[in-house]
């Protein structure tokens, strides 16, 4: 087997171990003689599953009780329309904070059902910052503050949680979740795409404080209202099993890993390792101002961009592949989730000083 290092933004790299246990569980899962995605969600051994990744999510996020977690499909773009179908409880007016090109799909979703009031936004600065908190203008009628946890294209990660000035706060995780310990008590709400840190692509997570749901519009579809998913045990319609039973067994891997602190100390390892060696070389830059710079996704560029092409081809030839920048921006990016070894950075920093040595 001669695995890569995929530095893909999402769906991305997954733990080996949990392919492996995959592999080994999928043609007879725990001697049921089936594998799980042959088994009807509804049975003991499903549900099983289903309620140990809950378990080990509420433990590995320290979940108070009075939140709901939710496992939902449609993707983080779903939940673009779901969180003000459900939160808007009678209000006419939300409240968002645009650090990139996520934010704004968020905002433009959002606005198809109430306002949308701009607390802060970094677009003049091209989004290499976050704006100067003392600045935001957070609007007291809104119903709730949204902003974008990281944004995964251009690179830019709150490294606190903000103050929304007593609005219920509402985040999209998608590309940091369980990159860190997080003080769920802070927030109304989280969502979070599982493609990146959690497991593969088709399942999302949601985790809710209870007494924010309920009020949902009535126009809203049955399987977008976290009221009716919370009291159906999130399986109002069949669920995608397979991507549960799989985002269940990354969970159990971060926490044989030691839990989120032991994966943060090396999330930040890797992260400071990659940022030195750029700032520290000619050939290459991160446009991010330090303070906000994004420990999952590393965007770069070449000073030379006609030797771009060649950098892909050999890193793709000693097995880094996938740095290609997002299409919308271009450049190169690395996307250093959890699963991400610490020898993937560190192989990667040693490709890119001999290509500045070679070519630079
Ligand atoms: N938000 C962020 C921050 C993302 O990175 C992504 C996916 N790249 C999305 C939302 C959209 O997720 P999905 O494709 O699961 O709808």
């Amino acid at each position: 087997m001669a695995r890569v290092y995929n530095f893909s933004a999402g769906p991305s790299m997954l733990p080996e171990a949990v392919l492996l246990r995959a592999r080994e569980e999928l043609p007879d899962w725990h001697a049921t003689g089936m594998s799980i995605m042959e088994m009807s969600h509804r049975g003991k051994d499903f549900v099983g599953v289903a309620e140990k990744s809950e378990a080990d999510l509420r433990e590995l996020l320290a979940i108070p009780v009075n939140y709901k977690v939710l496992f939902l499909q449609g993707g983080a773009t779903g939940q673009f329309a779901a969180v003000p179908m459900n939160l808007l409880r009678g209000k006419s007016k939300v409240c968002y904070v645009n650090t990139g090109l996520w934010s704004e799909k968020a905002i433009s979703e959002a606005e198809r059902y109430c306002s949308v009031a701009i607390a802060a936004s970094s677009k003049e600065s091209g989004f290499a910052t976050i704006p100067n908190r003392a600045d935001w203008r957070i609007d007291p009628d809104a119903a709730y503050l949204h902003y974008t946890a990281n944004e995964t294209i251009g690179g830019v990660e709150f490294q606190d949680i903000p103050d929304s000035a007593g609005l219920p706060l509402v985040c999209d995780m998608s590309s940091n979740i369980l990159s860190r310990p997080l003080d769920i008590s802070r927030f109304g709400l989280i969502y979070a795409g599982a493609q990146k840190n959690m497991g593969p692509s088709g399942i999302v997570v949601v985790i809710v404080r209870e007494d924010l749901i309920g009020q949902a519009r009535t126009a809203t579809p049955s399987i977008f209202d976290y009221k009716k998913q919370a009291d159906g045990g999130s399986m109002l319609n069949t669920p995608p099993t397979y991507n549960w039973y799989l985002l269940g067994l990354v969970l159990e891997w971060l926490k044989e890993q030691g839990g989120l602190a032991a994966v943060e100390a090396r999330n930040v390892r890797k992260a400071e390792k990659l940022y030195a060696a750029i700032d520290g070389s000619r050939l290459y830059s991160n446009p991010i101002e330090p303070g906000c710079r994004s420990r999952m996704n590393v965007p770069f560029r070449l000073a030379k961009t006609d030797l771009e092409k060649t950098f892909l081809a050999e890193a793709k030839a000693a097995g880094l592949v996938n740095l290609e920048g997002h299409r919308s921006v271009g450049g190169f990016r690395a996307s250093i989730y959890n699963a991400m070894p610490e020898e993937g950075v560190d192989t990667l920093i040693a490709f890119m000083r001999e290509f500045e040595r070679k070519h630079g």
